[in-house]
């Protein structure tokens, strides 16, 4: 990190460092606005609990989540963006230059802002699920798959996510059994195929879990699920239980100071990444409840650029 970061009156800040926070950086940094990106404690985003992406284009062979993160980051290094790493506590958008505070102690005064704080693995809410997360309850297949060698386990949700860490599992444990309330996926063709036809793989369609039982260590033994269909109940043993059930929007900072819609996610302008307060943009996915995608988000995170840089311009900054 140089010295640069210090500053702390800035033209434009950005917080996120997944795709849309990166490229944000790439396309501000060279329009000469000399970036600070704020990248949060766990930086990088939903890719770095990602494996394989194979539809980012640029990448023939595929490339794996971190990796492509790791890109996009040395590529905003390349140019002049400040990296802090650090979770931004409080945000003032009531007057401007904004005011947003990092780690409770430091505060920097921005012109402009673009939120790209995206979205995060949402759970079912049972309380048995908190209790033993990291004991055999997970919602990231990618960072606990490891631990599930020979190991019977299930998957609770019928996107893409739940599809892809299903198959992902199936790397490690003996047998990945696909819960679903519903009776058809939602997930992309091509996966819900690889799935289908997986031999280790088995579905439990229109099927709810009611509750996650533990042996008396405190680990996951057991689940207790219902069919909505026919009511009937049944308690399969279970090694492990991931969460893969959608995503919930990083805005508890911004309520009541940006409009944010029935689920929380920021509300831009058509075809923009303008916010209901002037000089705030935002991109990816924490105002993005459709596409979702990584490269929707970079191309969000490259018009908010392009916008903080007119609305600048327009202000003769
Ligand atoms: P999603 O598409 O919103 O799917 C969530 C799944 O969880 C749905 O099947 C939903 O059931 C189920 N669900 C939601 N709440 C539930 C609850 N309380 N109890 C039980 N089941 C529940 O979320 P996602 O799979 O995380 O995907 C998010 C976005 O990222 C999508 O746009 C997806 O295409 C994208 N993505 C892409 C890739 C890839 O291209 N490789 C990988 C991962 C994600 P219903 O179907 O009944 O609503």
């Amino acid at each position: 990190m140089g010295d640069a970061v210090n500053k702390t009156e800035r033209d434009v800040v950005i917080i996120g460092s997944g795709p849309a926070g990166l490229t944000a950086a790439v396309y501000a940094a060279r329009a000469n606005l000399s970036p600070l990106l704020i990248e949060g404690a766990s930086a990088g985003g939903q890719l770095m609990i990602t494996t394989d992406v194979d539809n980012f284009p640029g990448f023939p062979e595929g490339v794996q989540g971190p990796d492509l993160i790791l890109q996009m980051r040395q590529q905003a290094e390349r140019f002049d963006t400040d990296f802090l790493t650090g979770d931004v506590t409080e945000v003032d958008l009531s007057q401007r230059p904004f005011r947003i505070v990092v780690d409770d102690e430091t505060t920097y005064h921005a012109k402009t802002l673009i939120i790209c704080s995206g979205a995060r693995a949402k759970l079912l809410g049972l309380p048995a699920e908190s209790k033993m997360m990291g004991n055999g309850v997970s919602a990231c297949a990618t960072c606990d798959g490891f631990f599930f060698r020979e190991k019977e386990v299930f998957v609770v949700g019928g996107g893409d996510t739940a599809v892809e860490e299903a198959i992902f599992l199936t790397r490690f444990a003996s047998k990945v059994t696909l819960i679903h309330r519903r009776d058809t996926l939602r997930a992309s063709k091509i996966l819900q195929d690889r799935a289908l036809a997986h031999p280790k793989m088995d579905f439990l369609w229109d099927t709810t879990v009611k509750d996650i039982t533990a042996d008396e260590s405190g680990r996951v033994a057991g689940l207790v699920l219902e069919n909505l269909k026919t009511g009937e109940i049944s308690k399969p043993k279970a090694d492990g239980i991931f969460i893969a059930i959608g995503h919930s929007p990083n805005t508890a900072l911004f309520k009541g100071q940006l409009q944010l819609d029935d689920a929380a996610y920021i509300v831009t302008k058509a075809k923009s990444t303008l916010t209901s307060v002037p000089g705030v943009f935002a991109a990816g996915d924490v105002q993005d409840t459709y596409y979702r995608q990584a490269i929707t988000a970079a191309g969000t995170g490259c018009m908010a650029a392009i916008d903080v840089e007119k609305f600048l311009e327009e202000e003769g900054v």
